[in-house]
């Protein structure tokens, strides 16, 4: 095995090697080792039950190969990163593909799974299909509140590293956002937004 070092956040290093993406979830030398330990692997344990979930769902994710402690053994989803992508399309595509992420987002929330960390760098378009990918931050929940709450993060990351057309995109996102909880979320995002104003 060959690995090419890819990217290394503040919780995992992502290695690719051929068509196989490992993620290996790093240890934190100010935690204390027992806790960091058990951290490690309940979130690795965690992100590879959401995805097996999404993935036996047809949600658009990578397929989980295989796991342990902490690493994830993933499908490597080659395309394009919509974070550094997405201004460059034309507005057609823009458009096309932010209704494909809003669908990808509804099979999500309709079966309960929530993100956590929906943003244009956690989302690459592969094969005209969109795909999410680092579900770390995911967790399963029926509430209203955390479906918003999922959707103000796209909202946010829209304005802030695509904001020529911002709204327009969003609005297209909620063109695939449609199912039968989508107008009580649309609804609950306004008010997480008022709240979100009042912090700053
Ligand atoms: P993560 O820590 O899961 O957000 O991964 C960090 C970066 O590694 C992502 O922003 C992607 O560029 C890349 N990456 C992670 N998982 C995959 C995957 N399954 N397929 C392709 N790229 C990935």
């Amino acid at each position: 095995m060959k690995l090419k070092l890819i990217s290394q956040g503040a919780e995992a290093k992502i290695f690719l090697d051929k068509s196989t993406i490992l993620k290996a979830r790093i240890p934190k030398t100010y935690r204390h080792p027992q806790l960091d330990n058990q951290i490690r692997t309940r979130r690795t344990r965690s992100e590879a039950k959401i995805l097996t979930k999404a993935h036996t769902l047809n949600i658009n994710v990578p397929k989980v190969l295989s796991t342990n402690k902490f690493d994830i053994q993933l499908e490597h989803i080659e395309g394009d990163k919509l974070s550094e992508t997405l201004n460059s399309y034309p507005e057609k595509k823009q458009f096309e593909t932010l209704q494909k992420l809003g669908e990808q987002t509804a099979l999500l929330h309709k079966n309960n799974i929530i993100h956590g960390d929906l943003t244009t760098s956690n989302t690459i378009l592969s094969n005209n299909k969109v795909f999410l990918i680092d579900f770390g931050l995911g967790f399963i929940s029926t509430k209203i509140e955390d479906k918003a709450v999922d959707l103000h993060l796209i909202k946010q990351a829209l304005e802030a590293k695509h904001f020529q057309n911002h709204k327009e995109l969003f609005e297209q996102f909620t063109k695939g956002y449609r199912w039968t909880d989508s107008k009580k979320i649309l609804e609950r995002l306004k008010i997480v937004e008022k709240r979100g104003r009042y912090k700053h």
